[in-house]
């Protein structure tokens, strides 16, 4: 697994402060996609375990961060591994709240609970679905870049049985 991008923190892709985490790969191949180079796997630098280990230690010790956002690339064609980071992460800084991006729908992602997707999408908290549709493209929407895009309150979702839509804490 390869790290292309890491802001310690932005204020960009999701709600509040967050350390942003890019997972390098992506087979989606949207047309207008806005960073083509994160679909290759090896792009960026290798996630090694001594790089995961220091982002943790950093997001662990920011006390001003709201959580974290994982996205690429598309952080699910890594599944298993990701969850893995997210495991550790947690043990060492608590259940941290994770928005993940991608261009999976959430029916696709919970489709087969045995997948090493579903137990990913299990482990975070705001899942901001679909390709980017370049004809639905709209500069005015938040975290996402076209209409068709959703943002997704997993827990909420997952224990009703149905998409819950996720709504802001923090109004404008
Ligand atoms: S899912 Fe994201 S990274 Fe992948 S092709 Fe679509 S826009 Fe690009």
């Amino acid at each position: 697994m390869n790290l292309c991008g890491y802001y310690p923190e932005s204020i960009n892709e999701g709600e509040g402060l967050r350390a942003s985490i890019f997972i390098s790969g992506c087979r989606h191949r949207c047309k207008g996609c806005f960073s083509p180079a994160t679909w290759n796997f090896n792009y960026g630098e290798p996630f090694t375990l001594q790089r995961q280990n220091e982002i943790i230690s950093e997001i662990a010790g920011n006390p001003l961060l709201s959580g974290i956002s994982l996205l690429g690339g598309d952080p699910f064609f890594s599944a298993a591994e990701v969850g893995s980071f997210l495991d550790r992460l947690y043990e060492q800084a608590g259940e941290v709240n994770t928005w993940i991006y991608t261009g999976y729908t959430y029916e696709e992602l919970t489709a087969d609970p045995l997948a090493a997707e579903y137990a990913l999408l299990r482990r975070c908290h705001v899942l901001v679905d679909g390709r980017f549709e370049e004809t639905l493209r709209d500069t005015s929407l938040r975290y996402c870049g076209s209409s068709n895009q959703r943002l997704i309150d997993i827990p909420a979702s997952l224990a009703s049985g149905q998409v819950v839509l996720w709504q802001p804490a923090i109004t404008f």
